[in-house]
């Protein structure tokens, strides 16, 4: 038999996979690159990729070295045929030593692979369903081993979001083709219509949508998203005129998105970067681009095509039930609009903003971000759109206030006329009466003098009067991210929640990307720490490419580290990255979720060999980098002692560890109300996790949204708490609190709240002590803190 695959190979396989898909243009090319190079780097004979129809019962061969490639497109086999569908059936890899002796052996002779011994195939997943099957063959018989299953199954993970974009570009086409060109009902169905005639109001309107990015607002409406329905065009005399127009529009914003994705890289970091490279790809698909050919040809008209196109692409995506794929559509508009602006020669956003402008829009484009004047956006409000889009992500992140989701709002608001946003509450005034905007007024002030102060403080310790020192770090997520952190002056990173990038890139980031990214971050932030913490995927952090079966109950299922184990290649390659970031000595690595002390051990285990991999590539790391503990899970926190004894520090992951010691999915707004992490059940369990980690030695600090709620600063600090990791914009209100708190009478505090039998106690012996600190008339904080300490007396 064949030796196994050397180690490095499989390491610089996926590192070369992972660069071909970032690169991908085009999806056979990517996809026979890929094969290609699997075959090569793994010693095999064969290597093909299968991809499931529209149907998702019969498999399609896509690409191959080895076998015929005239069998490519044309060999299909069903599920339950052969051993390629057995993968694909049984969602799992398929390893099989003699694979001619295989009941379900098929041979199929366009592809003349009689000559075949050993096989391994290993499904591509999506959502729980089986879009492919990706599998090597040896002519010689060969035991793949389990590296060998991982490596397979990391690449055709690397793999699927490319798939699972080219598949939902040509199912644009095919719906294109059964919906019979029904020109008239696309034509209405064109880019939204902005700036019509509106009805006049008497009053002043309120509305309301979902809260996106919190902040207050009063400014006037800049109606975004230009009315190109009813800009004059006039075509020229020939079809091909116009195709050669509308090529040179598509070059010249192909040429715009490459700028565009540097600077937003250069400036926000690699997660914006991601998202206009998906814009890329878009413009570069050849179904699109022979959808748009046809379109100009047929009328003659290159921005009648164009718009013709963007509202088939819209209502295909817009049919999807799936709301990640249906999101798809906004970015498919923002291209579409871009080429538009190329084609007539205007820029529609150009028109100058007035200070604090409040820009409506039909959804929150990230095409906006870079086209917008940013320092003269007072806010943004959608017509459409949730929270989670990558435009609300984007003004999150920049501190925009934004509102989305405000049906009605293209309608109804009138450019220039004023209006008030609260982005926290997720309120739009139109016209607001005076009263009105005075009020909004007072409270933006307040917040702004506020935020100016506190902010002011960053180069202050978080100290208690009587000298007990707590670090404030705070919990991010994205590179962009980083200038938070220096603004509101953090001691350091508390949590780097990696899934935020895996969700920013829709797809999992080469392990290169991520060093790139880790190491970025700790470089900035040293000598302060940077605490990362592997992918805590699943439970309410799904993603479509990342084929998370699904469960009945996702929280209590398989996710985070648990995922992180079933996903061997991926973690490991996580953790690489993750120890090659560490040179500057300033990064821990931290592992969610874990509930027993196996999890844990098979985690350690991983850990040291991904420590032996870079040590087989002579790449150096931080040989002493701490290794440290999310207590979330009931378990964990009951046997603190035991788990303090193998690992070199704990934080508390307030969240999870309130939803499962109460039994509240904190995702179900039905038991919203049941959801307490002020509960003197959680206090219990924190301090013996405290007491636990004070007696082995080790740091114990506390990472979940308890850590910037300011009613449970006191009694965290009180229960031997000296790390808090908040929301950055949450760190100078913490330290304020702490400024004005005396740890002396803290430890009492905190004793009555364990011994507290509800958490309306709990709440109560806080707000007296916040009372007595005399936070209430804080000159900067009281104002805020007034309502939440009147709430809990
Ligand atoms: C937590 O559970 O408290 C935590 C910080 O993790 P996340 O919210 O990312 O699950
Ligand atoms: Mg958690």
């Amino acid at each position: 038999m064949q030796p196994e695959t050397p180690i490095p190979d499989r390491v610089t396989l996926l590192a070369d996979v992972a660069e071909i898909v970032s690169r991908s243009h085009d999806l056979n090319e990517t996809l026979s690159n890929v094969v290609d190079l699997v075959a090569k780097r793994l010693d095999a004979d064969v290597c093909s990729l299968y991809l499931c129809g529209s149907d998702l019962s019969r498999l399609v061969l896509r690409a191959t070295v080895g076998l015929h490639r005239d069998a490519v497109h044309h060999v299909e086999l069903s599920l339950d045929e052969g051993l390629v569908g057995l993968a694909a059936e049984r969602k799992a890899p398929v390893v099989i030593d003699r694979a001619r002796e295989h009941p379900r052996y098929k041979y199929f002779p366009e592809t003349g692979e009689e000559r075949f011994e050993s096989l391994m195939a290993v499904p591509l997943m999506v959502r729980g369903r089986a879009s492919g099957v990706l599998a090597v063959q040896t002519t010689v018989p060969r035991h793949f081993d389990q590296g060998d299953v991982d490596t397979l199954v990391t690449c055709a993970q690397l793999l699927t979001p490319v798939v699972v974009n080219a598949q939902m570009l040509e199912s644009v086409s095919r719906s294109d083709r059964e919906q019979a060109e029904d020109d008239a009902s696309l034509e209405h169905a064109g880019v939204p219509i902005a700036g019509r005639r509106t009805p006049r109001r008497e009053f002043s309107l309120e509305l309301r949508g979902i809260p996106a990015a919190r902040g207050i607002a009063i400014g006037e409406v800049h109606k975004l998203g230009a009315d190109f329905a009813n800009v004059t065009y006039e075509p020229s005399e020939s079809a091909e005129q116009e195709e050669a127009d509308v090529m040179r529009a598509i070059l010249e914003a192909r040429r715009e998105l490459d700028d565009t994705r540097d600077e937003m890289g250069e400036q926000f970091g690699p997660d914006f970067a991601a998202v206009f490279h998906t814009h890329i790809q878009i413009l570069e698909d050849t179904g699109f681009l022979e959808k748009l050919k046809d379109a100009v040809r047929r009328t003659g008209n290159a921005l009648e095509a164009l718009r013709s196109v963007l509202a088939i692409y819209r209502k295909t995506f817009e049919r999807i039930e799936d709301p990640y794929f249906r999101e798809r559509a906004w970015d498919v508009e923002d291209v579409g609009r871009r080429v538009i602006e190329r084609l007539l020669g205007v820029r529609e956003d150009a028109p100058a903003l007035t200070d604090g402008a409040i820009v409506v829009v039909d959804n929150i484009l990230p095409g906006y971000f870079a086209r917008l004047d940013l320092d003269k956006v007072g806010a943004i409000i959608s017509e459409h759109g949730g929270a989670t889009s990558h435009g609300a992500i984007f003004a999150r992140t920049l501190e925009i206030p934004a509102v989305t989701g405000v049906e009605g709002i293209q309608e109804k608001a009138r450019s220039g006329e004023l209006a008030i946003i609260d982005g926290a509450e997720g309120r739009v005034y139109l016209s607001p009466d005076e009263h009105l905007v005075a009020e909004y007024q007072r409270a933006r002030e307040r917040y702004d003098v506020a935020i100016h102060h506190l902010d002011a403080m960053r180069d202050l310790p978080a100290e208690t009067r009587d000298g007990r020192r707590i670090q404030l770090t705070a919990n991010v997520g994205l590179a962009s991210d980083l200038r938070l952190i220096e603004q509101h002056g953090a001691d350091g990173i508390g949590l780097f929640r990696t899934e935020l990038l895996v969700l920013a890139h829709r797809g999992f980031p080469a392990e290169d990307e991520q060093e790139v990214l880790y190491e970025r971050v700790a470089k900035a932030l040293a000598p302060r720490p940077v605490t990362i913490r592997t992918l805590d995927l699943g439970g309410d952090k799904d993603i479509a490419d990342f084929g998370i079966a699904e469960e009945a109950n996702p929280q209590l299922g398989c996710r985070s580290i648990r995922l992180s184990l079933e996903r061997e290649g991926l973690f490991r390659a996580q953790l690489r990255a993750i120890l090659r970031a560490s040179e500057h000595g300033n990064v821990r690595l931290m592992l969610p979720m874990v509930s027993s002390i196996e999890e844990l051990h098979a985690a350690r285990k991983v850990i040291e060999q991904a420590k032996r991999e870079l040590e087989m590539s002579g790449r150096s790391y931080d040989r002493e980098i701490p290794v440290g503990l999310m207590i979330e899970v009931p378990s964990a926190a009951i046997l603190a002692d035991a788990f303090a004894r193998e690992c070199d520090f704990f934080s508390i992951g307030t969240n999870d560890l309130t939803q499962y010691t109460l039994a509240v999915d904190r995702t179900n707004e039905h038991v919203a109300h049941l959801y307490e992490p002020l509960h003197p059940a959680v206090l219990n369990l924190i301090d013996n996790t405290a007491r636990a980690a004070h007696r082995a030695g080790i740091s114990c600090s506390v990472c979940g949204e308890l850590a910037s709620n300011p009613l449970a600063v006191p009694l965290l600090v009180g229960l031997g708490i000296t790390e808090l990791s908040s929301t950055p914009s949450a760190v100078p209100v913490v330290k304020e609190i702490i400024h004005a708190l005396d740890a002396g009478d803290l430890d009492a505090d905190a004793r009555a709240a364990r011994e507290a039998s509800t958490a309306a106690e709990v709440h109560r012996i806080s707000a007296r002590r916040l009372r007595a600190a005399g936070l209430l008339d804080h000159p900067d904080i009281g104002p805020w803190l007034r309502p939440i300490i009147e709430a809990a007396e």
